[in-house]
């Protein structure tokens, strides 16, 4: 049984639902509330969620009439207070505050922190069964298998939002699970596809900023130029759909019109295309199992002319051949990936190591973490926690000698 619902079965949804929406002044957050604005009359929202800005938080929240706002930084709670004075709006603050955001009766919860942190809320809402549109990866990269099996304990729905598992989630429903044989998930390549190796280890934070054809979050961005969002999307598709890594293959595709296919038994291939434009694959989860009408433009393929498809380089990008490594390894190898991955993006944005150093990091911790025996199941979020807490420890601690040493 998965969590994820393999075909259109469901009733349709009539009437107003109520909504969550965790992460909300972030790009995805952003992308679902220009979405419920669209027809304001059929959502309630019950609760939205920031991380420290309160002045999003707060506009979105008497924008949209929220019944509880949640702001994750402690020391914002006054602020969001006095900000929201007046209009009966609940609200709290920490993380206690955006669990209870995630646990408050909700039909339809978009799951948008970003980052590890994005773990136990989602679980929160996991535990009540509901309806929810997951675009935080890191929930599965962190805790795969334990995080599915949860979702298919409490009875919940886990619709992908991520653009290509988007795209698998709605190809695969042309066929049975059994008769699946292979996914493909597409990767723009990044600004960086066609560098040479010595310039991409020597990229700058502009650069590696100026993705060709998506507007995302910072980290998630430099992850795109550094293809470890693909290794990321890799261990996603393996947990989400319960395939093993030789049934996912990655196809580097600079138009980035097609996001995802899935190959059958028979040898049909079916894709899924559109713009690159996230509020399609957020507008099918948010009117799944039915289609609402998207304000997205429409895909002109006589206009675009040309969609060109390239093998991925796993010499020029090791974040992908990384994140095989890590998900055959298993047993928390792919938390470690994750946490030192945030390590060391965080200390590039902080200029304390070069582009090139970003996937040296990862692949140190993950040596030592599987060099050390701490290979272990993992079986509660407190166990991914506490393996994603500790990996941290080690690549905070292996930085200062991947920052000194030339590649
Ligand atoms: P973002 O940085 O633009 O927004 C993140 C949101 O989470 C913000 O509302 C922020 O306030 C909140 N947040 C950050 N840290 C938090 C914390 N510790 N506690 C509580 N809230 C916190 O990120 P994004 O680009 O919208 O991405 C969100 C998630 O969706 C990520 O996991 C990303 O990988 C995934 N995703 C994003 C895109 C995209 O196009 N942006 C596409 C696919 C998947
Ligand atoms: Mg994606």
């Amino acid at each position: 049984m998965s969590a994820v619902p393999l075909r259109n079965d469901q009733p349709a949804i009539n009437g107003p639902r109520s909504i969550t929406v965790l992460g909300a002044t972030g790009s995805i957050g952003d992308s679902t509330m220009d979405l419920l604005r669209l027809t304001p009359d059929r959502y309630q929202v019950e609760a939205l969620t920031a991380h420290s800005n309160v002045e999003g938080l707060a506009k979105l929240a008497r924008e949209f009439n929220a019944r509880f706002a949640a702001i994750a930084d402690p020391a914002r709670l006054d602020d969001l207070k006095e900000a929201l004075s007046g209009t009966g709006i609940a609200c709290g603050a920490g993380e206690s505050a955006i669990i209870e955001a995630a646990a408050r009766p909700a039909d339809w919860l978009m799951a948008a922190v970003s980052g590890a942190a994005g773990l136990k809320p989602t679980l929160a809402a996991v535990d009540r069964g509901t309806t929810i549109a997951l675009a935080n990866k890191e929930c599965l990269v962190c805790a795969g298998d334990f995080f599915m099996q949860r979702a298919v304990d409490a009875g919940a729905r886990i619709l992908p939002a991520d653009s290509e598992h988007n795209a698998l989630f709605q190809a695969l429903s042309s066929g049975n699970r059994a008769e699946l044989t292979r996914v493909i998930i597409t990767a723009s390549g990044g600004p960086f596809r066609t560098w040479a190796a010595a310039d991409i280890e020597q990229a700058t934070l502009e650069q590696a900023l100026k993705h060709p054809n998506w507007s995302m979050g910072q980290k998630i961005t430099i992850d795109s130029a550094s293809m470890m969002n693909k290794g990321l999307e890799v261990i996603e598709a393996a947990y989400l759909f319960a395939l093993s890594p030789d049934q996912i293959d990655v196809l580097v595709h600079p138009q980035s019109i097609v996001h995802g296919l899935v190959e059958f038994s028979d040898r049909s291939v079916v894709a899924q295309l559109g713009s690159p434009d996230m509020r399609i694959p957020i507008a099918h989860c948010l009117g799944w199992p039915d289609r609402i009408v998207g304000p997205s433009t429409r895909l002109d393929l006589a206009k675009i002319g040309q969609l060109t498809f390239e093998a991925p380089d796993f010499e020029r990008f090791p974040g992908l051949r990384l994140a095989f490594e890590a998900l055959r390894t298993g047993q928390g190898a792919t938390t470690v990936f994750n946490a030192a991955n945030e390590i060391a993006v965080a200390a590039f944005i902080g200029k304390k190591i070069r582009f090139g150093a970003i996937a040296r990091l990862v692949e140190a911790t993950l040596e030592q973490w599987v060099r050390a025996g701490n290979l272990a199941p993992l079986s509660s979020a407190d166990d991914a926690i506490a393996v994603d807490h500790n990996a941290r420890k080690l690549a905070a601690s292996l930085l200062p000698q991947i920052a000194a040493k030339a590649s």
